[in-house]
């Protein structure tokens, strides 16, 4: 997908806000959603989400809404160092296929760094563990303040 389209209602991130699909999930107030990746690039990886906008992208979403969600990131990734203790944290977010995006439902990615350790690869591999998953979402969530 290019970074030109139409919103898809039925994507992935869509169904998890309407409780469609299930969720590890961290941390929710007005503005965003944020849940455990199910293929994390490292222990804890998290995803945050708009609750309410239909971009698929940073170039579609509303200025407001993007205000509110930064600081919803900024809320988790203090969480999830508090939480588990990485030596660096790194927020990503990708634009189009070409860019490696694969879910078009606007997100950021927080992704726990620990020295020596190797980022896993994007979007793939085996699926993890959703008691695991809990768990990670459960000792993140503790810390949000
Ligand atoms: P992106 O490729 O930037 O669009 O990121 C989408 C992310 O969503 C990837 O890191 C996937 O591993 C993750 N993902 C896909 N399906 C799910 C799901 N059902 N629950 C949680 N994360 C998911």
């Amino acid at each position: 997908m290019s970074l030109d389209g139409v919103y898809d209602p039925n994507n992935i991130f869509a169904k998890i806000l309407r409780s469609e699909a299930p969720a590890a999930k961290v941390f929710e107030d007005d503005h965003v959603v944020a849940f455990m990746d199910v293929f994390p690039q490292s222990r804890g990886h998290t995803l945050v989400i708009p609750k309410h906008s239909q971009a698929r992208n940073l170039l579609e979403v509303e200025p407001e809404i993007l205000s509110a969600m930064i600081l919803g990131v900024q809320r988790v990734t203090k969480a999830v160092r508090a939480a588990l203790k990485p030596d660096g944290v790194m927020v990503a977010q990708f634009n189009g296929a070409s860019a490696g995006q694969t879910v078009y439902h606007l997100h950021f990615h927080i992704i726990p760094r620990w020295e020596g350790d190797a980022v896993r690869g994007h979007a793939s591999g085996a699926m993890a563990d959703m008691g695991e998953l809990a768990v990670l979402a459960k000792q993140i969530a503790a810390m949000i303040s």
